[in-house]
């Protein structure tokens, strides 16, 4: 699960991390008053899920998601240009992110900008800690451009983050005197939100330096493990579904396993293992696949009904792939689930379905006496080679 900048900094601030003082504003007016209160120069940030605000470009011609306002009169004149507005970033896609709230913060006197950043490294099995003094700019670009300006130190899970590490990184980023004290203060209470709070990932870019000595998180961003937040009743209550999109939110009101890509085949599978080959096969085939879709394996007329209604709901989809393997969900009742599906929607693409396993004859059966025309195929391969060709207006 994803947070706003604001409610990630309130989340570090917890823990003692230092960030600029600031506040959430949902209009123009808000914002004037938070920035008078704050006084001085302020900075008004459009809070979405979604990192590259500052080099962002509104839909309405407006540039920058992030930006210095002298006074408060001017901050409200920048709240207005951001509420409401389409705001298109390196991370958002061409379609954008609507801007629904603006965060108030004091501005500060930035004498450097730095990158650090907490996130499980699955090969390694442990926490990977990464700084660099290319702070502010894409991190992804120095990774691939200039690697040797990232410096990372491994956390063993049991022993904890050490301070012969934190010293390390410390020495790495050319800190010492105040400086190199705040940081290692600053990290280690970073280091402690992020595990206490079940975070996947954790990103201050940037981390900045100022002339007083001090060290500050200007930018946070946090993702949260969604099989931890049960335990994290308040980072739980933080989920804003606006952001998401609105067919995973309701994918994920009926249980089902699904996650919306870029292409145009309409997926339903049982079991994720399967549904990733059958999206490697249909690319194999020349296609792409619309979703990732895992039915599970307790699947009921009615869960296969809705994940049927979702997959078709999705306008880029031009043909529908079902692929089941029929071992505890019987393929009767995944056939039943698409014609109770097909009563309640007109179905206008077209449909290959594969059925293997348990009652697949009668799955089989059920379709083809059905009166709707759906494609049968006898194994994936040629399954997903009808589901690419079937495609309309393609
Ligand atoms: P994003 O990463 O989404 O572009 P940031 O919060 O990192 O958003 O802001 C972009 C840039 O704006 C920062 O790199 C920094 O230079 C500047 N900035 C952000 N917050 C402040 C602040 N409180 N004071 C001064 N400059 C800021
Ligand atoms: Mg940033």
């Amino acid at each position: 699960m994803k947070v706003h900048e604001y409610q990630a900094k309130e989340i570090l601030n917890k823990y003692g991390v230092p960030i600029p003082k600031g506040k959430v504003a949902f209009s123009p007016e808000e914002a004037y008053q938070i920035a008078k209160d704050i006084g001085g120069v302020v900075v008004v940030k459009s809070q979405i899920h979604a990192g590259g605000r500052g080099k962002g470009t509104f839909k309405s011609g407006f540039k920058g998601g992030v930006k210095l306002a002298k006074n408060a009169e001017e901050a409200r004149d920048y709240a207005s240009k951001m509420l409401g507005e389409i705001l298109v970033t390196h991370q958002t896609g061409p379609e954008g992110k609507k801007v629904e709230k603006v965060y108030i913060t004091e501005a500060s006197d930035i004498l450097k900008e730095y990158y650090l950043g907490i996130v499980l490294d699955r090969a390694k099995e442990r926490n990977v800690i990464m700084a660099s003094s290319e702070g502010g700019v894409e991190i992804e670009k120095v990774a691939a451009e200039t690697p040797e300006k990232i410096f990372k130190v491994w956390v063993h899970p049991l022993l904890g983050l050490q301070k012969y590490q934190i010293r390390e990184l410390g020495f790495a980023l050319g800190f010492s005197g105040d400086i190199f004290k705040s940081f290692s203060e600053l990290l280690e209470k970073l280091y402690k939100a992020h595990e206490e709070s079940d975070a996947t990932l954790t990103e201050i870019n940037p981390l900045i330096t100022t002339k007083e000595g001090k060290v500050i998180a200007l930018d946070a961003k946090m993702n949260f493990d969604d099989n931890a937040l049960a335990r994290h009743q308040e980072i739980a209550s933080l989920r804003d579904i606006s952001e998401e999109d609105p067919l995973e939110v309701e994918a994920s009101k009926h249980d089902l396993n699904y996650i919306r890509l870029d292409g145009t085949i309409g997926c339903m599978v049982n079991g994720a293992g399967l549904a990733m080959a059958t999206m490697d096969v249909i690319t194999l085939e020349g296609g792409k696949p619309a979703n990732f879709l895992d039915v599970g394996g307790s699947a009921t007329t009615e869960r296969v009904k809705n994940a049927f209604r979702i997959l078709l709901s999705d306008k880029n989809v031009k043909s529908v792939l079902i692929n089941i393997f029929g071992g505890i969900v019987r393929c009767d009742v995944i056939a039943e689930g698409v014609l109770a599906a097909a009563k309640e929607i007109e179905i206008k693409l077209p449909v290959v379905v594969r059925l293997q396993g348990t009652n697949s004859e009668k799955g089989m059966e059920l379709l083809k006496n059905s009166g709707q025309n759906f494609i049968t195929a006898k194994d994936l391969k040629e399954a997903a080679s009808l589901a690419v060709k079937a495609q309309k207006g393609m």
